[in-house]
């Protein structure tokens, strides 16, 4: 009986569980957008494993690759060592990526997690340069390991833990309402440019060269908040001004979420490294570095790790980047994307702040209706009222997530298979749970 698994949970599982606290189900089946819950209560699933499930639950795709190299007999972990199907995995990857990027390409297979990656990547970045430190961003999350704790955009978590990765420098994230420096807009783009340009470039500013600079497209785990094209194109020139390398963490919004294969495609630039997991492995633990040949100074076995090699997660990943391909779903995450966000920014409710996000990556600010509204003219986020929502969106059979500041954004990321008819539904079922 669900109650009783969820009691055995809450007693025998670690006090870091997180996502039962919000979502108290006890799932016993999941197809396409859809989870089925041990008493045969049916959800929209909004969260997909924290967008990892491009192609929804047992997508036949992911479903028939998997079976057959099971049936093939395949090897299922094979280290680093050469397999036809990891052959065509590299091929398939290299084929979406945009630009010259393909052209001097380099993978690393880095484990399991998107963690693993960018641990990887800040390691490539200090061997590359010779350089130890990294800036990162406020809001940024890259990881729960000691290394990409460093890089967090957020004290509480890290705080405990003493001294991490030393030297991580961290700018303002420029967000175009909540802005970090209380400018907003235009303004606030340029002073967080003129802020790195000014700590690289002027001696008295005390700071040491990085190796690299960490950046999400779309920051996820913030609350769905869309990097301004413009500054990640100033970004892209002073770090290459700099001899910097530069690092997209696609971890959540790559693979077609945000309405292009990769979300930094949305600024037209170039990275020196792309960290890919979640999607990337079909719902099956696999994590990549791709980066730019001029960057590849490791010695052999400098990077290392058991799982490198898991065959199935290969073969499920393959099938996920041909469906994104095939049926263009990056396409459709941008105009079912699009057709959340109107829906959402048509609602009328004073418990609505921001509405924002790009394609499938949709996040919806819950805010005090009383409160006094700051300069820029938004009213205090407000996490107990979000949470409240998630609930009553629960109860209605919609799976949603908050996250970022306070836990007050209501978070969209769902399957990229969803149809638009679906999709009105999920409003629908939004609009009820905030009326
Ligand atoms: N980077 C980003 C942008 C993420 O969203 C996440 C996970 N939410 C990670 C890295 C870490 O991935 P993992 O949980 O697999 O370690």
């Amino acid at each position: 009986d669900g109650n009783e698994i969820l009691e055995r949970q809450a007693r025998r599982e670690s006090n870091a569980r997180s996502y039962p606290r919000r979502l108290p189900l006890a799932l016993a089946e999941g197809r396409g957008i859809y989870l089925r819950d041990t008493a045969g209560q049916l959800y929209i699933d909004c969260l997909a494993a924290a967008g990892t499930l491009a192609l929804g639950h047992h997508h036949p795709a992911t479903s028939n690759a998997i079976q057959k190299a099971l049936a093939d007999g395949l090897p299922l972990q094979t280290l680093d060592l050469a397999t036809p199907l990891k052959d065509r995995f590299v091929s398939t990857l290299f084929d979406l990526l945009p630009g010259t990027i393909a052209g001097r390409a380099k993978i690393q297979f880095c484990g399991t997690s998107g963690a693993d990656a960018v641990e990887a990547a800040i390691k490539l970045a200090k061997t590359a340069t010779g350089r130890q430190t990294v800036v990162a961003f406020s809001g940024a999350y890259h990881g729960m390991t000691q290394g990409t704790l460093s890089l967090m955009g957020n004290l509480a978590p890290k705080q405990p833990l003493g001294s991490l990765l030393p030297g991580v420098q961290f700018l303002p994230f420029p967000q175009l309402k909540r802005c970090p420096l209380g400018l907003g807009g235009e303004a606030g783009i340029d002073a967080s440019l003129q802020l790195l340009d000014t700590l690289l470039t002027d001696p008295e500013a005390g700071v040491v060269k990085p190796a690299a600079v960490i950046v999400e497209a779309v920051q996820g785990e913030a609350g769905a908040l869309p990097a301004p094209p413009r500054w990640l194109r100033g970004l892209r020139e002073l770090t290459r001004r700099h001899g910097i390398v530069l690092i997209l963490d696609e971890v959540q919004a790559g693979m077609g979420r945000t309405g292009r294969p990769f979300a930094f495609e949305h600024a037209g630039i170039e990275p020196d490294v792309i960290v890919l997991s979640k999607a990337i492995g079909g719902g099956l633990p696999l994590s990549v570095l791709v980066y730019d040949e001029a960057l590849d100074t490791w010695q052999p076995g400098a990077h290392a790790g058991t799982f490198r090699g898991n065959q199935l997660a290969m073969a499920a990943g393959t099938a996920v980047m041909e469906i994104l391909r095939s049926e263009q779903l990056d396409a459709q995450a941008e105009s079912v994307g699009n057709r959340l966000h109107a829906a959402l920014a048509n609602l009328d409710s004073p418990l609505i702040g921001e509405v924002r996000g790009l394609g499938l990556m949709q996040g919806v600010e819950i805010v005090d209706p009383e409160g006094e509204p700051d300069a820029l003219g938004n009213r205090p986020l407000d996490g107990s009222r979000a949470r409240a929502l998630q609930r009553a969106c629960l109860q209605r059979g919609l799976i949603l997530e908050v996250g970022g500041r306070h836990s007050a954004t209501l978070r969209f990321l769902p399957p990229l298979i969803i149809q638009a008819e679906e999709m009105d539904v999920v409003v629908e079922q939004f609009a009820e749970a905030v009326a």
